[in-house]
């Protein structure tokens, strides 16, 4: 069993149309047919949306996604139209809603690792291979590979691992042309976000886009390059041979699978509350990776 503990209940406000409650944001269509995307403070884990909030985090990647969306519009167009709160929306929804071109959104998790890690890392220690492709002996978890790579993975259901599939298959599911798209317009956007974080002491281990068709044009959608959609490790603690120091659910993960939670992350109970002290030290970690990587203050 997974998912949540309790669905929200979605807002509702007058002109727009509610679509879709995901783990982590809410969707909704605007009198104009444009898509109002709202970042709550949900955070998941093993899964699971914890009952608890941490707060501020919902506006913190939604502040983090914009601030990439700018530094990546000459390799690929953006969704977002606005960062204006439509009329009568809560006011509690600013600067964690972005108004965006709706999409024929491509059914792939366009990921890309420059590290090796996760269910890259797992698979390579079967196959020697990560989505079908060969990758060279000797490596462990968090090493660099020779060259950032493409793994794409099929959206699993709400509750469900996303499964990692080959090249191939992707150009099968979306047809070649499709995927020849995916695949370079990921690692072009890869590659300049990996060397914005470096130049800042973080390391981007991985990431994850979501695309999607408008009039024929491949745009990125959804929100880019946050702690939730992407690993960053700091460069100074990076020692592979071991999971590495991360900007992201660490606290998290820890007290969730820790004795004191009192958990069993295989059982079939949903997860606890989190302590007051967890979430505090959740929230500076995802303030402290928008800092880094934008050298800007947070409040
Ligand atoms: P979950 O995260 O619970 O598995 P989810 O991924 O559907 O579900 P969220 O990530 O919280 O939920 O919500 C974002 C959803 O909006 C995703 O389904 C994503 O594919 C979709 N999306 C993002 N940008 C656009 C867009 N411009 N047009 C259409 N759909 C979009
Ligand atoms: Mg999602």
């Amino acid at each position: 069993m997974s998912g949540f503990v309790e669905k929200p209940e979605p807002v509702e406000v007058p002109g727009l149309e509610h679509l879709h409650t995901g783990k982590v944001r809410d969707l909704y269509r605007d009198g104009d047919g444009r898509l109002v995307m709202v970042a709550s403070d949900r955070i998941s884990a093993y899964d699971w949306v914890l009952p608890t909030e941490i707060p501020d985090k919902g506006r913190v990647l939604t502040q983090l996604s914009l601030w990439w969306f700018e530094r990546l519009t000459d390799l690929v167009p953006n969704h977002v139209i606005s960062t204006e709160l439509p009329a009568g929306a809560p006011a509690d929804w600013e600067g964690r809603t972005l108004v965006c071109r709706p999409l024929e959104m491509v059914p792939v998790e366009c990921v890309a690792r420059g590290y090796l890690t996760g269910s890259g890392l797992t698979e390579y220690e079967q196959t020697r291979t990560v989505c079908g492709l060969a990758l060279p002996e000797g490596l462990a978890d968090g090493s660099e590979l020779p060259s950032p790579i493409f793994t794409p993975a099929t959206k699993a259901a709400v509750g469900e691992h996303d499964e990692n599939v080959s090249y191939e298959e992707v150009a099968r599911q979306v047809g070649a042309e499709t995927a020849a798209q995916l695949r370079q317009a990921t690692l072009a956007v890869y590659g300049r976000a990996r060397d914005i974080a470096r130049d800042r002491g973080i390391i981007l281990a991985d990431t994850k886009f979501e695309f999607g068709f408008a009039d024929g044009d491949l745009v990125l959608a959804d929100e880019v390059l946050t702690p939730d959609s992407s690993r960053f490790w700091p460069a100074d603690e990076w020692q592979p041979g071991r999971p590495q120091a991360s900007f992201d659910k660490q606290f998290v993960r820890d007290w969730l699978t820790s004795p004191g939670s009192g958990w069993d992350r295989h059982g079939e109970l949903p997860p606890p509350e989190l302590p007051q002290e967890v979430v505090e030290r959740t929230r500076a970690k995802y303030v402290e990776a928008y800092e880094r990587l934008t050298g800007l203050n947070w409040s």
